[in-house]
């Protein structure tokens, strides 16, 4: 549904999105994260046709955002990070507008208008004025212009940024919902609702993707590596100076110890052998060992480890 191949967009000497390629399938939600500058928006803004690209294509249900762009327009709802509302029209009023800008015709356009009012559970606000309304609210109704035209693919920029803790768990259940039928990109700063709403997750730092993958992927080490749990009764030191010179451990972290047992998380390659090697390490030692398998890790860990080397995104990352 939509597909991107080599994107880059500069601003002056700024490469924000730097030779970026992802495909999102029908009835897929993807989740965009990243730290603040990490290229997100600016991605978002060539997808739905707002910014040219320097370099690359980008199309939607196979038009071309660049070639073809008013087709593809046809089949994207965009919600900007600033929503865009004129506050003192009526919802109704506002969502007429928008369908009417949009080309509905007249007979469908109250058919679509009830639809949208349904979706979003409009129907206790849809006599107030827009600037009458809760920040959750007008999120809704953000989300209700977007679908109006009932467009394939949604693509909404940190659609939950600002809300209370109960709006955003409303808001994401409501992509969910809409998910089932549309493809949507999504963009957001909280890790956790990336696992609680999308199917694949793109983290994106200083204007690269550097993982693509589902959260449970992730959480079991990022693309390529897996993360083995091992408890070993043994001599602290001794496992560790050895841990650090076994050829297939690219990472190791004690994360805790109990009497004379000590726990790790022991990274490595995803197709290595790496419980049948810990097992025989162990043996070979002549440790003893109480538990070994494979575990996960938070997103919040991978997310830091992906986007770390960026120190100046890490600053700002800090500084939130
Ligand atoms: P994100 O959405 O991940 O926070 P953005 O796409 O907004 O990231 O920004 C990516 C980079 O491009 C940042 O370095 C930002 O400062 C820069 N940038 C964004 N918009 C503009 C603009 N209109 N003019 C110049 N630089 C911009």
């Amino acid at each position: 549904m939509i597909e991107v191949k080599n994107l880059t967009k500069r601003y002056g000497a700024t490469i924000a999105v730097n030779n970026v390629s992802f495909s999102a399938q029908a009835g897929e939600i993807v989740g965009f994260i990243g730290p603040n500058g990490a290229g997100k928006s600016t991605a978002m803004r060539v997808i739905t046709c707002y910014l040219p690209a320097d370099e690359g294509t980008v199309t939607v249900d196979g038009y071309d955002v660049f070639e073809e762009s008013i087709e593809a327009r046809k089949r994207i709802g965009y919600l900007p990070e600033n929503t865009p509302l004129y506050t003192d029209m009526g919802v109704v009023d506002y969502l007429k507008f928008i369908a009417q800008i949009r080309g509905i015709a007249g007979y469908t356009r109250n058919e679509r208008i009830k639809e949208v009012i349904d979706i979003c559970s409009l129907e206790q606000m849809m006599h107030k004025n827009i600037g009458e309304l809760s920040k959750g609210y007008r999120q809704r109704v953000g989300l209700a212009q977007a679908l109006i035209h009932d467009p394939p693919v949604l693509i909404l920029d940190e659609p939950t940024a600002g809300l209370d803790p109960y709006q955003i768990i409303e808001i994401r259940n409501l992509i969910k919902e809409i998910g089932r039928q549309k493809t949507i990109i999504f963009s957001t700063h909280i890790l956790s609702q990336v696992a609680a709403t999308c199917d694949r997750t793109l983290i994106i730092s200083n204007g690269k993707i550097v993982a693509n993958a589902s959260p449970q992927e992730l959480a079991l080490g990022g693309l390529d590596q897996q993360i083995m749990q091992i408890g070993i009764i043994g001599p602290h030191e001794e496992i560790e100076t050895k841990l650090e010179h076994l050829d297939f451990v690219l990472d190791f972290k004690r994360v805790d110890s109990e009497a004379e047992c000590f726990r790790y998380h022991v990274t490595s390659h995803k197709d290595h052998r790496t419980a049948t090697e810990l097992a025989q390490f162990v043996n070979q030692n002549n440790w003893e060992l109480t538990e070994l398998y494979k575990t996960t890790i938070d997103l919040e860990d991978v997310f830091l480890k992906l986007t770390r080397s960026e120190s100046q995104t890490r600053g700002e990352l800090e500084n939130e």
